[in-house]
């Protein structure tokens, strides 16, 4: 614990209605949160409070105009209960580059680690062990600054929540290439965990989910003519023993997972090539039986499997496979972790 902060603990700990066989994933949250105010151009100490709402005026900006940001991370256990978390470094560099993009300022990183440290270390509890376990971690940022003029707020609060997760599983996932509708453009704000990209994919990923497709996987907004990637996941497809996934751009999130597994997939000799993947591709790989398999990359899901798509008229199903790269990689992502894996490449924080 840290005197950077000032920790009010709850009375009594509401741990023991949780049951933790039964959690939906990002609807139960632990007792305390963590809170820094922006305000005259500087973060404030930050403090560690009870979970619970917050108030504030109708007029503040980020009701009006999306000014909020966020992140996703876990905290995992290993079987002597120590806790960590997964190259935290890359969220927090993140959050600030979305920041930066919405005019908001950068937080400080001591504060950040020192939140998340503290706040771990008071919800201990609510971390279970086992690769398929973890603690989901909801850093955001929203304008709090009242007045409905459109400019840049003048007061922030960074909030940090935390869920407890369990395995992932969406069921079978079947997903529509986007012809039509797009998640982002050159020069815009796909690359940052903004709010209001996510407000956008709503719409097209109903229609989507109306004709019996769980996700959206988004093409370049120019032409269709290339996959980016789903709603909260970086793609990959495997085309014969090849592993395929689009670069990032300023249209594409920068995903975490999706760097890691293309850094433990080549460590495992696996053949992994970065680079514009175009829709014909794929298809034609559907067609001519090549295409082995495709999966969503990303911290809630970890791999998300994905057993068919729709492109126009076209649906296609994957076959299954005994000896998916998917599952091995998964496997070994989630051992490294939750530190039942070597972790040569130095991803693992200890908190
Ligand atoms: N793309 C988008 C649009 C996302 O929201 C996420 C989730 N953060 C990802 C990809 C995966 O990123 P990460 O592996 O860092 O969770």
């Amino acid at each position: 614990m840290t005197d950077t902060i000032k920790v009010t603990k709850v009375a009594e700990s509401k741990i023991s209605d949780v049951d933790f066989s039964k959690l939906s994933f990002g609807t139960v949250f632990t007792d305390h949160m963590f809170v820094c105010e922006y305000e005259n151009g500087a973060w404030k100490k930050p403090e560690i409070v009870p979970y619970g709402p917050i108030s504030m005026d109708p007029s503040a900006k980020v009701f009006h105009y999306g000014q909020a940001v966020f992140e996703g991370m876990k905290a995992y256990k290993d079987d002597n209960g120590k806790i960590f978390m997964f190259r935290p470094e890359e969220n927090f560099n993140r959050i600030n580059k979305s920041s930066e993009r919405l005019a908001m300022p950068a937080f400080e990183k001591d504060y950040f680690f020192d939140g998340l440290n503290t706040l771990l270390n008071l919800e201990s509890d609510w971390i279970k062990p086992g690769n398929d376990n973890s603690l989901y971690l909801r850093p955001f940022v929203i304008a709090t600054e009242n007045g409905v003029s459109a400019s840049p707020s003048s007061k922030y609060k960074f909030i940090i929540i935390c869920a407890p997760a369990q395995a992932y599983y969406s069921g079978e996932v079947k997903v529509l290439f986007a012809d039509q509708y797009s998640r982002s453009a050159d020069g815009g704000v796909g690359f940052a965990k903004a709010a209001g990209n996510y407000a956008a994919q709503f719409y097209p990923t109903e229609l989507a989910k109306k004709r019996g497709y769980q996700q959206v996987v988004w093409t370049d907004a120019n032409t269709h003519e290339y996959l980016e990637e789903a709603g909260t996941m970086n793609v990959f497809f495997r085309v014969g023993d090849k592993l395929l996934t689009a670069p990032t751009s300023d249209r594409i999130l920068d995903g975490i997972t999706r760097k890691s597994l293309i850094e433990l997939a080549k460590s495992e000799g696996i053949d992994v090539e970065v680079r514009p993947v175009k829709v014909s591709e794929i298809v034609e790989a559907a067609e001519n039986g090549t295409l082995k398999e495709m999966f969503g990359a990303g911290t809630a899901a970890v791999i998300s499997p994905i057993c068919g798509f729709t492109h126009k008229d076209k649906e296609f199903d994957l076959p299954k496979l005994e000896d998916a790269y998917g599952a091995r990689l998964k496997q070994h992502l989630t051992s490294l972790q939750a530190n039942r894996a070597e972790d040569p490449f130095g991803w693992r924080y200890e908190v």
